[in-house]
């Protein structure tokens, strides 16, 4: 097993590219990370399954409305969304890099 702290070992790891973008970034810099409003609470969510964001074909908020998810696709979907809530998670192969604008939420 090799040590961890050994800097030459660090220094020679190699990634594949695509393996290396999905290593550095996390789900809170994507751009399909949104905040999803509900009646009581606002809770975060990823919406890279709902056809609309993901094929460009409506702008991806920063905040999005319970109903909104829920219109397009349904309470599994919905479901799909809220499993992928945590900002620090490694990023998958859909990863998108937020815009400057997409970053600020009020959440209230
Ligand atoms: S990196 Fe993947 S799982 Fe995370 S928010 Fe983006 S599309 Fe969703």
């Amino acid at each position: 097993m090799a040590d961890k702290r050994n800097v030459l070992w660090e220094k020679h790891r190699m990634y594949l590219p695509e393996m290396r973008k999905r290593a550095v970034h996390r789900c809170k810099d994507c751009k399909f990370f949104v905040a999803i409003k509900g009646k009581a609470e606002t809770k975060n969510g990823c919406i890279v399954h709902v056809k609309a964001y993901s094929s460009m074909e409506k702008p991806v908020p920063a905040l999005l409305p319970i109903m909104d998810i829920i219109k397009r696709v349904g309470l599994e979907g919905l479901e799909q969304a809220l499993k992928h809530s945590d900002p620090d998670a490694q990023s998958c192969g859909k990863y998108e890099l937020k815009a400057d604008g997409q970053r600020k939420v009020d959440r209230n």
